[in-house]
């Protein structure tokens, strides 16, 4: 849409470029819906208080929807809204929208100088949140996706895993549903309602287990925060293996 910095990324903006009628107003369920209205199409945007960043995630998903030629459920017919919402709609089509706001919001070649930093922490996160007014679990996603380090940000509620997003060179996936270590800052968030605020060195093995691509006491640092948006209220962990190198195979043996 023309932007060249961050700051001229305007959601909004790019809506109305596309010929759809932006409104505010009440909205159930969602913070913000598209709906086709004749051969044009309308983005309604709630006026419940939210996170910006959450609000101008909600709107690109939306103007996904349409930039993609998704089906729009039209104005007033309820029953196009059972096929063509966001509810009701296929997980693949949800995921390009979602794919299409994340490549909109933070294009690649802005945000890319801000992922290949170190140390690896949520301070660093947080540059991405405050310059694209972005989400802090969208920044994480998005840090973890473009930095070059082993690292990976981690999503659990409950004392459970729930997903997590590594980096290209990050040796191994942790599976949702699996159990925290108790030495994690986020086991530690569950268990006492406390959260230590500052990064911490843990042993590769508290995260990790027995993986076979590190050495169980390599060191690996956590920096975590409570994630406060409605509907999460789970914990997110930023992991780095600093110094960690995937070894070389080893040298096929030969018989002489
Ligand atoms: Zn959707």
């Amino acid at each position: 849409m023309g932007a060249r910095t961050p700051d001229q990324i305007d959601p909004i903006e790019t809506a109305k470029e596309l010929g759809i009628e932006v409104t505010f107003g009440h909205l159930k369920g969602a913070t913000a819906r598209i709906f086709r209205v004749g051969s044009k199409a309308r983005i309604r945007v709630s006026d419940d208080i939210v996170k910006e960043g959450r609000r101008r995630t909600s709107i690109t998903h939306e103007v996904g929807h349409f930039a993609l030629g998704h089906e729009l459920p039209a104005e007033g017919d309820p029953a196009s809204w059972f096929k063509a919402s966001c509810e009701y709609r296929s997980k693949r089509d949800e995921r390009d929208a979602d794919i299409l706001a994340i490549e909109h919001l933070t294009p690649a070649p802005m945000v890319e100088p801000y992922c290949c930093v170190t140390p690896v922490d949520l301070h660093a996160v947080s540059a991405i949140e405050r310059v694209f007014t972005a989400s802090p679990v969208m920044s994480a996603m998005r840090f973890a996706e473009l930095s070059p380090e082993p690292c990976a940000a981690v999503y659990s509620e409950r004392g459970v895993i729930k997903w997590m997003k590594p980096s290209r060179t990050f040796p191994t996936h942790l599976d949702g549903g699996t159990s925290l270590a108790r030495e994690s800052i986020a086991s530690g968030f569950f268990d006492r309602g406390a959260l230590t605020e500052e990064p911490k060195r843990l042993q590769a093995s508290a995260w990790l287990g027995s993986s076979k691509h590190v050495d169980p006491e390599h060191e690996i640092i956590e920096h975590a925060m409570v994630i406060p948006e409605p509907g999460w209220g789970g914990v997110l962990s930023l992991l780095w293996l600093p110094n960690w190198t995937r070894r070389a195979p080893a040298e096929p043996k030969h018989n002489r």
